[in-house]
């Protein structure tokens, strides 16, 4: 077994086909990368489009994994896991349909002198703490119920982030003005 010495906490976001056995193929592949452990899961939400509103509604969850992986590492291999999903990429439409989006919130080592703060990284291909999550109720609900599992500081700071948003949950729906 290799060495998972760090936590991630990631999101998957799909609405094109079977959003649901897209999660379940997207979260099997993760899985089986070499490094890295699934150290808890959200239940699934749906969630209406925010940005461009001309497309299907998104399933929406969060994963925490244990991990040997550094961040860029896990993104190429996380990248990899969206790639074998058939993932298309349309030019120009960054917010548009996807079959799965895979994106790394919040990155932690649990071994060094940094324990306790978030690692902090700002490269082209890789932002971390991942720039928009603590702004949006359908990342923050899902990693607010893997958060209760696995992490009381994760588990403040979402509550937090969520008080100053303006949403509501219907059921597993999550709308946000
Ligand atoms: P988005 O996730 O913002 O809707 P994409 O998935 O198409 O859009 O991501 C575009 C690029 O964002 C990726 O090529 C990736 O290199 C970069 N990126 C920057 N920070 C992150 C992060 N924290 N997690 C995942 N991708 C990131
Ligand atoms: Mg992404």
């Amino acid at each position: 077994m290799r060495n998972t010495s760090s936590i991630a906490y990631i999101s998957l976001g799909s609405n094109i086909g079977d959003s649901p056995a897209c999660m379940d193929e997207a979260l099997r592949l993760t899985a089986a990368i070499s490094g890295v452990k699934v150290a808890a899961v959200s239940g699934r939400w749906r969630t209406e489009p925010q940005d461009d509103k001309n497309q299907p509604w998104f399933v929406n969850q969060a994963a925490a994994l244990y991990t040997g992986l550094a961040p860029l590492d896990l993104l190429k291999l996380l990248q990899g896991v969206e790639n074998a999903l058939g993932r298309v990429r349309e030019w120009g439409r960054r917010f548009g349909p996807r079959t799965i989006d895979l994106d790394i919130l919040l990155y932690e080592r649990q071994d060094g002198l940094e324990q306790g703060a978030w690692l902090e990284i700002s490269l082209p291909e890789l932002t971390l703490p991942h720039p928009r999550f603590r702004r949006r109720a359908f990342v923050l609900v899902p990693l607010r119920e893997v958060a209760a599992k696995t992490s009381t500081k994760l588990l403040a700071e979402t509550q937090a982030a969520l008080d100053k948003l303006d949403y509501r949950l219907e059921g597993d729906r999550i709308f946000q003005a």
